[in-house]
């Protein structure tokens, strides 16, 4: 009996990972509406450069051309920017969708959010916060663990194939470790692995991190997120090298959870391609990890009314500092997850929305002095490099996705011209239109964007 249901798993873990290659989602076929944006300045990261009255044109979901005196297409949606500074869409490349701990009832302890928050709960706040982030002008999102059964994965599936508007979400899928992932659970909470999992997979041994990072690709994992040491038996270098060589199989690249130096040095000797948090990161390792071109993807938390402690932010501004003035490949990453009752826009007295609370660690990035351009750049290239979309998604390029922003003022002047964001382009479709969510055709009661509505990866 037992044999027999192995066995029929097994066929259906196969065939459903033949469906998984097969079916991709594309672009509707036949003619393609046409969207045209006059842009009066458009700001290119990179280069740190901004051309002015520029046309963009778009077709279906991706952008067709960029200059300066371009025809309009006949039938062409116009969009009027020329008031307007025109960007890429922004990444977090650090953050947790479907993770939110509170004050009331859990103490803001996450141990009990995992017991008191069903997956499915979890899963429609992880919608909600989608289409606040996009609200934002966030169009990417590294969303890495501590995210109940793969609702990670069944986000990014949703957006994707078009039920509801959100970033491009990269999910992890459970992060892995060695026994206990990030916890120290009861034996009541661990043997039976039914309160404290599904957030972590334990992998003991090389069989079993090859286990599980083949079982996260499977379930759609676009990255790997490895405890590195998170447990005084945490992983060494060839540990660290198996899970990339494994994860390189199904395309993904590996990030690893750091809290100790110790931890850090095994991860940069193993050539993992994203260091995750910096408080235990020493200048030595910043060094080294630009030498090698691994990204960091902080915890930036800024000192607020609502969040934080004055000692921690002086701490963290220290290390992104010095880990700019190192030139290590810096990301704009929150490590969101939290709410309390704090959380209200000082003049208004509503609500900060997770696109506010997001773009508000902008405040550390200025405490720490970098230039609103190599800020930009994290929040943009960095982004798009640590995310792995950078071959079709981010820049304002003939042939990629177009998603792209649109603020009054110049970001390059003053940064927080970011926190007012008016316009956001997601694949090709307007989300927000003079500073107002207009979202309608980007809701759908099927998988619009999936041939045949059949499930994909
Ligand atoms: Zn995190």
């Amino acid at each position: 009996m037992f044999r027999r249901i192995g066995v029929l798993c097994l066929l259906t873990a196969v065939l459903t990972a033949g469906v998984a290659m097969a079916q991709r989602p594309q672009q509707p076929t036949g003619p393609q509406p046409i969207t045209v944006i006059k842009a009066g300045k458009l700001l290119d990261p990179e280069t740190g450069t901004v051309a002015t009255d520029q046309v963009i044109i778009v077709e279906g979901e991706r952008i067709k051309a960029v200059g300066a005196n371009l025809a309009i297409p006949a039938g062409a949606t116009v969009i009027d920017l020329s008031k307007m500074t025109v960007l890429p869409g922004l990444v977090d490349a650090h953050t947790h969708m479907a993770m939110t701990y509170k004050e009331q009832p859990e103490n803001s302890y996450y141990y009990l959010t995992y017991i008191m928050e069903s997956s499915p709960l979890r899963a429609i706040q992880a919608a909600s916060n989608a289409i606040q982030l996009l609200n934002a002008g966030f169009t990417v999102v590294r969303d890495v663990g501590n995210n109940a059964m793969y609702v990670d994965v069944a986000l990014r599936q949703a957006i994707e194939q078009g039920w509801l508007p959100g970033p491009t979400v990269i999910p992890s899928g459970p992060m892995i470790g060695s026994t206990g992932g990030q916890f120290w659970p009861t034996p009541e909470m661990y043997k039976q692995h039914n309160i404290m999992y599904p957030e972590y997979i334990d992998a003991n041994s090389p069989d079993e991190i090859v286990r599980a990072v083949r079982e996260n690709m499977l379930f759609g994992a676009r990255t790997i997120k490895l405890c590195i040491d998170c447990k005084p038996w945490g992983y060494s270098v060839d540990d660290i090298k198996l899970a990339i060589r494994e994860a390189a199989t199904g395309g993904c690249k590996v990030e690893g959870h750091v809290q100790t130096p110790d931890g850090a040095q095994r991860a940069i000797d193993a050539g993992i391609y994203i260091i995750a948090h910096g408080n235990a990161l020493t200048p030595e390792h910043h060094t080294q990890m630009a030498q090698k071109g691994i990204f960091l993807t902080g915890t930036d938390t800024p000192f607020t009314p609502y969040h934080g402690s004055e000692q921690g932010f002086k701490r963290t501004v220290a290390n992104l500092k010095d880990a700019y003035e190192k030139k290590v490949p810096l990301t704009y990453s929150t490590d969101f997850d939290y709410w309390n009752e704090r959380m209200k826009d000082p003049k208004t007295g509503e609500w900060m929305s997770r696109g506010d609370l997001t773009i508000d660690f902008l405040r550390t990035w200025k405490a720490a002095a970098i230039p609103a351009v190599d800020t930009l750049r994290a929040m943009t290239i960095n982004g798009y490099k640590a995310a792995d979309v950078i071959k079709e998604r981010g820049p304002i390029k003939p042939g990629f996705f177009a998603d792209l922003i649109a603020v009054p003022g110049d970001p390059l002047a003053d940064i927080d011209a970011l926190r007012n964001v008016q316009f956001v382009m997601k694949n090709g479709m307007v989300f927000k239109k003079d500073g107002v969510m207009t979202p309608e055709k980007l809701f759908h009661p099927g998988p619009v964007r999936t041939p045949n509505g059949r499930w994909t990866r």
